[in-house]
Parts: structure tokens; sequence; C-alpha cells
């Protein structure tokens, strides 16, 4: 699905030259590494504070607990999304409420959060799936008559870019009050090993974070808060400093990668091309809308499931993100929920697939994939 062996090829000398110097210098955790790159990551995002931690899901948790949200505040997520999101809700003791997507972008439904909503509702976590923002004009527009906090699950769409309504841009991450995104190897931004960060444009926020992600000490030894050990270490952030330079480079070889399994796939009956959104029509040349974190087509004729075997068996990668709704998930389901809720998400994860997806994708392999899928679907 991913190429980081080949993506490493590339930045071999940098990487490997900044590693040893992190090691000579013995400073392997809160070193210079991390700070420099917190303060790069900052100007890249346009966002006041980045405050690195362990990983992704960290980072969800710790935005929720750095907002203050309590046991019995509700907070509204997609259905359709990796269960983390969820589980750090559950975590927490606060209540999940999922809430049915979009068909085309897969990202969550602005009318079915605002059906969702109650006096409990605290906040709103968009997950910018697959690589693209979800609605943050109707997102926004709904936290703020409701008095709502949006925490932007930013794991799969860094470097994206939001154009609002009125043609204002904004990175992915730095729309709603507090955003998380994962360094885990395989996201558009990844390091070698795990890695996460909070962004936020709040300073008391940013304050009150910065303790919580080392155990609640805003003074050494003096806890005033239940914190965690959240930390990113030197050697990931020595990577990361490597690989972000090049991040708006990385995601436009996935947008063209994107660009030509679209081309491959045109005219297609029984499939669906993912659809940008988000004030572009199609994948534009200039614009990262869309950083395509996932490639997913919708198989409409059934024949996903043995779509997936067929490609296995031709040894191409692929992958079901997601089979299962979270809402039927064991753990998340809820005697509250209606099925007539969740008629897209019930539909998708019977209908996607996502296509091997890097920076090092070339013409002949997406040829030889898409070729596979056309046959398949079409015999
Ligand atoms: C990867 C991911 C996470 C979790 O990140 P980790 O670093 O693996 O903890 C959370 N949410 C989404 C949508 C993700 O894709």
């Amino acid at each position: 699905m991913v190429d980081l062996k080949g993506q490493y090829e590339g930045i071999k000398n940098q990487v490997n030259t900044s590693i040893l110097k992190v090691l000579e210098s013995s400073a392997f955790i809160n070193g210079p590494e991390v700070h420099e790159f917190q303060k790069e990551l900052e100007q890249y995002l346009g966002v006041k504070h980045v405050i690195p931690c362990a990983n992704g899901t960290d980072a969800l948790q710790i935005c929720m607990m750095g907002l203050g949200l309590q046991p019995g505040d509700e907070v509204i997520t997609a259905d359709f999304t990796f269960a983390a999101t969820v589980e750090v809700i559950a975590l927490l003791g606060l209540t999940p409420v999922l809430v049915d997507v979009e068909p085309d972008t897969f990202n969550i439904d602005v009318s079915a959060i605002e059906k969702a909503i109650t006096p409990k509702t605290k906040a709103i976590v968009p997950v910018h799936l697959f690589g693209q923002c979800a609605d943050m004009d109707g997102i926004m527009a709904l936290a703020e008559a409701h008095d709502l906090y949006v925490i932007e699950d930013n794991a799969q769409a860094i470097g994206a870019i939001h154009t609002f309504k009125e043609g204002r841009k904004q990175k992915s991450g730095a729309i709603g009050h507090v955003a998380s995104t994962s360094f885990f190897p395989s996201k558009n931004l990844g390091c070698y090993g795990d890695g996460g960060a909070i962004f936020t444009n709040d300073d008391e926020l940013a304050h009150t974070i910065r303790g919580i992600v080392n155990h609640g000490m805003y003074r050494r030894y003096h806890h005033d808060v239940v914190g965690v050990n959240s930390r990113l270490d030197s050697l990931q952030a020595t990577v990361l400093r490597a690989k972000l330079p090049k991040l708006d480079e990385y995601n436009s070889r996935r947008r063209e990668a994107a660009k030509k399994y679209n081309t491959a796939f045109s005219g297609q009956p029984h499939l669906v091309t993912p659809k940008t959104v988000n004030g572009c029509e199609g994948i534009c040349d200039t614009c990262d809308c869309h950083v395509f974190h996932q490639y997913t087509l919708r198989i409409l004729n059934g024949k996903r499931d043995s779509l997936v075997q067929h490609l296995q068996e031709n040894s191409v990668p692929c992958g079901v993100y997601y089979p299962i709704p979270l809402h039927k998930q064991k753990a998340y389901a809820d005697s509250r929920y209606d099925e007539a809720d969740f008629s897209v998400t019930n539909q998708l994860v019977n209908e996607v697939i996502s296509l091997p997806m890097h920076t090092e994708l070339d013409d002949e392999q997406i040829r030889f994939i898409s070729k596979l899928v056309i046959d398949h679907i079409n015999k």
C-alpha cells in the first residue's frame, strides 16, 4: 500500500546524518530537534501552537482533556472512521455519538450532526478522511450556533487546504478550536516509529495541553491536573524535519497518482472514483484540496470482496477502510442508534476498496493495477 523504502532512498543521506547527530548529542527526549520541528510545523500550518506528543490517538485524547470535557458530555463524530477517534471519547467517559457520512466524500454529514445535537453535546470531531477536509463551512457554523468545540482529527489530511465558501483558504488542522494528527509511518507525514501532535491557535489551551502531555506539570513536581506521559522523541523529530520540507511535493505526487487512476477508471459503470469537493472541481494542479491519504473506489456491482481477493492473488496490496461501521462494533454499539440513520456507512462498508497510494507509484504500476480492477469487475 505504501513504499516507505523508496521514499527513504530519496532522503537517505539527510536522515542518516541527522539521526547520527541525535545519537551523538544523546538528547533523546525534549531535545532541540523536537523544538525545531515544532516551530517548523507551526510555520507550515499557519497555526500558533504545535504540541508534539507520542501518537495520533494520544493527541486526540489530550485535545479532549485540554478542553475540559467531562463524563456525560456528548461528542459527535463519524461512524465511518478509524476506531481511535471514538475510542478516546469512550476512554474519557464521554458519550460518543456516531453519525452518518456523505456518500461521495466519505466525510461526516453536517445535516446528521445537526440532528444529533442535544443539550449535552459539547464537541464535534470531524475526521478529514482519506485526505480531504470535511465540510468545515457547515461544521464551524453549527459549532458557533450551538456553542460547541470543534476538534479536527487531521491524522489523514496533513497539508490539505480547505477553501471556505467566501474564498478564504486554511490548512486542515488550523480551522477548529484544536486538532490532532498522527505521524504513523504510513501517514502523509510519517516518522519511523510512533508520533503525533496537537495544534491550536488558542494560547490558554496550548498552555493547558503542554502541561497535560507532561504529567499535568506546569512547575516541576507540581501536578495541577491529571495528565499523561506523551512525548515525541528526538529521533522521530529529526526524521520529520527531513520530511516536512518535502510534504507538499509528496502530496502532489499522491495527487498525480490519483489523477492517473481517475483517468484509467473514467467511464467505468460499476465503480465510483473519489470525489474532490472543497472549492475545486476535479483534482486541480495547484491546490492541495485533497492529499489522498487513500485512493478509495466504490465498487457498485457487489464484486468488492472478490476484487480484494483477485488483487491479492496478483500480489497487489489493497485495503478495506473500513469494513465495519463503528456503531456495529461490540465496543461502541448503543441501543439508542437507529439503523436507518446509518444508511450511507452501512452501504460504504460493502463497497469501498483502497488501492496502493504513495509517493513512489509509477505509471506502469497504475496501469497494471487499474487493468486488474477493470477486468475483474466487468467479467
Ligand atoms: C491513524 C489515525 C489515528 C491514530 O493515529 P496513531 O498515531 O496511530 O495513534 C487517528 N485517527 C485517524 C483518522 C487515523 O487515521
